[in-house]
């Protein structure tokens, strides 16, 4: 495995590539990046795996600092899955100042989470554009990008960022990985303390019961909702919505076009989760 700090020496390394399979993290891997890294090396001849903390997405007052970082732990992980180049830019390789920005659309950009962290996106999106772009610098034979489900809204928006710009890269959605007591992993699952893990739980005891209520044949979102504050009664819930998959907001549940998501603040950590119907 190589690993790279700066985008020159990235570009040295992606000459004459074949298909390559990406997959962007911002680090502290779990089984949820491996599961998305696993699937790259699959498909593609040349897996590229980057860890960026990326800066711009996170708000005034949001976790950048405190944000785990294990970058040892997270090469020896690269390595072990067969990951042929890591890249690790550093903020300054990245972004330039008084840059042109990429902004989030209007509405899909800022509902949810977009709404309850404003700004959360562009600097997604600027990120997201800045590395398919150089990684398409010596135009490969074809690109696929690797994106969790857990990310829903992220998932949504970068598809129609690749959509609307015209970028030649295949988005590949990834099932949400979660720990045998149904908690999506996520790097953020650091901070909760014992108790606070087993709160967590309602999250995705309610989405397990969003999806039996659908099963039963129960469309009706309010319905559903008033079920899942039910089964989280003793959280934080931020909001819990109904989306289809262009991300508009709906009231009854489309069959495998729906996508249910909740936000929650457990202790000190925000947490999210969805499930996909
Ligand atoms: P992050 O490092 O949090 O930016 O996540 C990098 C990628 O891993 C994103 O595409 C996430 O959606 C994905 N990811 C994070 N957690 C999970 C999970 N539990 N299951 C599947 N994918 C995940």
């Amino acid at each position: 495995m190589i690993i790279v700090k700066n985008i020159e020496e990235l570009l040295k390394h992606t000459k004459n590539l074949d298909s390559v399979g990406f997959v962007p993290t911002m680090g502290a891997l779990h089984q949820g990046h491996l599961s998305l890294i696993k699937r790259a090396r699959d498909e593609n001849r040349t897996v590229i795996v980057s860890i960026f903390v990326n800066p711009t997405q996170f708000l005034e007052g949001e976790d950048l600092d405190k944000y785990p970082r294990r970058d040892l732990a997270d090469i020896e992980i690269c390595k072990r899955a067969d990951v042929d180049i890591l890249f690790m830019p550093t903020v300054e390789s990245i972004y330039f100042e008084d840059e042109l920005r990429v902004e989030a659309p209007a509405i899909r950009g800022f509902i949810l989470e977009g709404s309850r962290r404003a700004g959360h996106f562009n600097g997604v999106l600027q990120v997201v554009m800045k590395l398919f772009n150089i990684i398409l610098f010596n135009r490969p034979k074809s690109l696929r990008a690797y994106f969790g489900k857990k990310d829903a809204q992220q998932l949504a928006l970068i598809s129609q960022m690749v959509k609307d710009y015209f970028l030649n890269v295949d988005i590949i959605p990834c099932e949400i990985v979660r720990d045998s007591s149904g908690l999506a992993l996520s790097s953020r699952n650091a901070y909760l303390s014992a108790d606070e893990v087993k709160e967590a739980l309602a999250i995705s005891r309610s989405l397990k019961r969003a999806s039996k209520l659908v099963m039963q044949g129960v469309l009706d979102t309010s319905t559903i909702e008033r079920e899942m504050r039910d089964v989280m009664k003793n959280l934080d819930i931020e909001y819990i919505a109904f989306v289809n998959r262009d991300f508009k907001k709906i009231e009854t549940i489309e069959l495998k076009n729906s996508t249910i998501l909740v936000a929650c603040i457990v202790g000190e950590t925000r947490l999210i989760d969805n499930i996909w119907i």
